[in-house]
Order: C-alpha cells, then structure tokens, then sequence
C-alpha cells in the first residue's frame, strides 16, 4: 500500500495567507516535512500525533540536502502515510517543487500539488506595490537572484524586458545584479525597491533607484528574506503602502505553552505586529481513567482548561453530560477555565478574583460542601485540596491530564532564546524551555536544573511571566521575571507585555 504525497504552498509568511486546502491537509497529515519559511502557526492545526519534520538549515547553518529530503518523503509515502511537503510561497516558484515531484512520479508515488501565494507578489502587495499596473508594467518577470547550476542571467534580455522584474533570493548579491542590468542597458533611474519579511510581522520596505538601491540596503542591514522588484510600480507603494504601524513591531515575542492552546496567544500577539516564535515545550496528554460519575460530589473544582475538557470526556465515556453535574457547585479557576466550562454548556458559578488556588481557596470560603471533586493535571499543588480538607469537607482528586515534554528543533530553541520577550504561561513551561535550551548549549544535560538560567537567555531577552506561580518557579532557576502580568491570565500577560514595550520605546 502506497501513500501519497501533497506538495503544499504556505504563502510568504502572513499565517492569513495558508490556502483553506492547505490547512484541511495539514489537519490530516500523517507526517509534515516543513521548510523554514512557513508561516510560524502553520503547524498549529497539526495532529497531536503527526510526524512533524523540518527540512531547512539546521540552526541557521547546514541545509538538509535536497536528495535527504525527497527520500525521506518517499520512505514515508511507501509506509501508506498521508504525507504533506509544506513550503514557503508556492511550491513551483523556485520551492524545488518540480523536483520532488519528479522524483516522485519516477518512484510511481501519487502526488497532489496545493498552490500557495508566491512571495514576489504578496510581500510586494503588502508593501504596496503592485506587480503589474496600467500605464506602468503589463508584464512580470520572476526571476531568481542565485544563478550558480543554471548559469549566469541573461543580462541583456533582463534589462531589455518591458515590465516588472522580481528577483527571489537576490538580496546578498544586489550590488552585482543592479549592475549588470544598468551594464546591460536598464534604465539606473528606475525606480526599485527590497522588501524585507514581507507579509510578516517585521515587514520593512526599502526604496531608492536601480542605481542606489543596492547600497541603501546594505546600510540598512536588511537580512534574509527579502524581495526586490525593479520597476516604475515600485516607486507605488510611497502612496499605497498600507499596513499600519502596529506596537509590537519589531519585536520578537517567544511563546513557549503547549501549542494546542498557544494559538490564540500568538494570533494576538501577531495582530499587535509581533514576530511570533512559537516554541512549545510542553504538550497536554490526556491521562487514562475509568468514566465519571459526579452524582455524589456539591462542588467540582475545575483547575484549568484542559481539565474542563477532560472531564466532559470522563462523562461522556459513561454515558453522561453536563446534567449529570447538575447537583453539585462548579468553580473554575479563572477565566479561560470559565471559557471551556461554558464551551460544554456549564455556567460556573464562582471564579475568584486572582486566577490562582490560592485565589480559588479565598473564593471558596463561604460556600458550603460535603463532598469537593478537583478536577486538575497530575501533579498539581495541594493547596487547594489541603485548605478544603482543612473544612472537613471529603476532597477527591481526578488527574486528568499531564504535561509531558514536547521536543523542539534546534533552530526553533535558538530563536527563542534571543527573542525579544520570551513568555511563560506555567511553570512547567519554565521547567521543560530551560531543559532543553541548557540540553542545546552544552550538548548534554548535566542534570544540575537550577541556577544557571540566564545564561541560557541572550542578555536583552525580557521574561514575561503570568503570574506569581510561574515567577517563583522562574527564580528557583536563577531568573527574575522582568514583567508579571498582574491579571493572571492571557489578557493579563499581553497587557503587560504591551505596556513594558511601550515603555521603553
Ligand atoms: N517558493 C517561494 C520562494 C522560495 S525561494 C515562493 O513562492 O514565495 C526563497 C526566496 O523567496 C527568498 O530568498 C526571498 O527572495 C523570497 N521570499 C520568501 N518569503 C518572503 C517574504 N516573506 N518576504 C520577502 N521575500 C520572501
């Protein structure tokens, strides 16, 4: 039995920008082979059990060889998987798709190709330049910028060509194409522009002439990727550039919670014009149990999200639904927990003021119970349960879930910890992002988990933290949190990060 493999664009970078096909298929992949220009959330909707394998430069140095990559997804296809090859832009503009296509069709594996936005349209679109225009440009010319295998340009029919001439992967070798095509002929007045990130957060456009351009990008340091279109629509986007300054730009924000529940978290974080890396340490496995029946408990502490949703799952297992909670007094932790009770038709009834057991206890004071269910992760704090016992009231605990480590590649972790803001939302999220990048920098893991945090960190990173919890768990590993979310939830964090960023504009 063979699988098959669907050869997917992701567009340039804006997660707005996936396909509705291409998000169906990465829901459904068995195995995902991912370059390092995707969208930072592409992978959020992945299953929690798919095979998620990157395919690009191993920390910003050694590229997976090409023939690696095409024979990894034939292994993979001839497992019987549903295999996704998930690149940046469109998979046939300069992806390689073409190759690995052939490839394939040599091996008789069945393929599908899902077509993506192409960068040198969308990041100049959002840059304000169109690529073609009445009066202006009525032809476009992709061209790619790394000539090497291929040969060298054909400078004279580039410079003579009557539109639009977009270089992909040209930025390093600027001053040597700019020059070649006022040699050949082109106009050095024309207008030309680079766009850096394009669709992305850190979007910044660089205009000027064929003649200046390469040197006003090399002052502004503009890096990888970036975009350069030569032609009269580039001198457009003076009046039609129109993403709106946004305060988080320039700014690379860390989100380290498990990546079925940071979605959210970095959608908004993006929204305020952040550079998302998400970097998921930890990620939620259900626990097995028998079903529930509630029908002796008057009051059911529910400790997070994920708990609220697996305890529907313990009651649907036996049958039963949200009437079956219908004796007993529900109290959630905070507001996202509130969220998911009410997600399976449970109001609950108290929710304290600070979003922690702690909180939970002082809220609990004047209510009357015989019988208290705690619905929480393995492993979580008794102050919860003590200070009911404490009450006389009969405490049964019901772990439902627990937090195990998820791995992270190499690039993902060295991203991470030169962010800007680095976040965490638990402390097991501190817990497992140290490990891993103390794993990454010496190699092995010495065992010694506490200390030596910072120097994990680059020194400009600000550490965010939710709350008290997650602060004082920070410091048991050397750090200081330098921003604490005084509402200890999403909202809270992201209102704090907001105003520390302002601040120090
Ligand atoms: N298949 C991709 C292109 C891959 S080649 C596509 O269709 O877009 C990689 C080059 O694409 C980069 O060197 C850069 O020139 C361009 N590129 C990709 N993403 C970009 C972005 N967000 N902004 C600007 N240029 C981008």
């Amino acid at each position: 039995m063979s699988g098959r493999v669907y050869l997917v664009g992701a567009g340039p970078g804006d997660p707005g920008l996936l396909t509705a096909r291409a998000l169906e298929l990465i829901a459904s992949a068995d195995v995902i082979v991912y370059d390092r220009l995707i969208p930072g959330s592409a992978l959020d909707g992945a299953r929690a059990d798919a095979e998620l394998l990157f395919a690009g430069k191993q920390g910003g140095g050694e590229q997976v060889p090409q023939e690696q990559t095409e024979t990894l997804l034939l292994e993979r296809a001839r497992e019987g998987k549903f295999v996704v090859r998930l690149k940046g832009g469109d998979p046939f503009v300069f992806g390689r798709g073409g190759e690995e296509a052939l490839r394939l069709r040599e091996a008789g594996i069945a393929f599908e190709v899902v077509s993506g936005v192409t960068a040198g349209v969308a990041a100049l679109a959002y840059a304000g330049i169109p690529v073609t225009h009445r009066g202006l440009a009525t032809a476009v010319a992709f061209v790619t910028g790394r000539t090497g295998e291929d040969g060298e340009l054909d400078w004279p029919a580039l410079a003579a060509f009557p539109g639009t001439l977009v270089f992909y992967m040209g930025v390093q070798r600027l001053g040597r194409i700019t020059a070649s095509l006022i040699e050949a002929g082109r106009d050095a007045s024309e207008p030309a522009a680079v766009v850096e990130a394009g669709t992305l957060a850190r979007q910044r456009t660089v205009s000027g002439t064929l003649a200046t351009i390469a040197g006003l990008v090399e002052s502004a340091e503009v890096g990888s990727p970036s975009i350069t279109v030569v032609g009269a629509v580039a001198a457009l986007s003076e009046q039609l550039a129109w993403l709106p300054a946004r305060p988080l730009a320039g700014l690379t924000v860390a989100v380290t919670r498990a990546r079925a529940q940071a979605s959210g978290l970095a959608a908004r974080l993006r929204e305020l014009g952040a550079d998302v890396v998400q970097a998921p340490v930890v990620r939620m496995q259900p626990l097995p149990g028998p079903a529930l029946d509630p029908a002796s408990y008057d009051l059911i502490c529910v400790t997070s999200p994920n708990a609220a949703d697996e305890l529907f799952a313990r009651l649907l297992a036996g049958g039963r639904d949200a009437r079956a909670l219908a004796g007993a007094r529900i109290a959630s932790i905070g507001p996202g927990t509130t969220r998911a009770l009410l997600a399976h038709g449970i109001v609950a009834e108290i929710e304290p003021e600070r979003f922690v057991a702690e909180g939970l206890v002082e809220a609990l004071v004047g209510v009357e119970a015989k019988c208290a269910l705690i619905a929480r992760a393995r492993g979580g704090r008794d102050l919860l349960p003590d200070a009911l016992r404490e009450r006389g009231i009969a405490v049964d605990l019901l772990d439902l879930y627990e937090t195990v480590v998820e791995p992270l590649d190499a690039a993902t972790l060295a991203r991470a910890a030169a962010a800007d803001y680095v976040t965490f939302t638990s402390g097991s999220t501190v817990r497992h992002f140290l490990d891993a990048a103390r794993a990454r920098s010496n190699g092995a893991d010495d065992g010694d988990h506490t200390g030596d945090g910072r120097a994990v960190l680059s020194p400009q990173t600000r550490i965010v933290s939710i709350g008290p919890v997650t602060s004082k768990t920070l410091r048991e590993h050397g750090l200081e949190a330098d921003v604490e979310a005084a509402q200890h939830d999403i909202d809270g964090l992201l209102q704090a990060l907001l105003a520390d960023a302002s601040s120090r504009r």
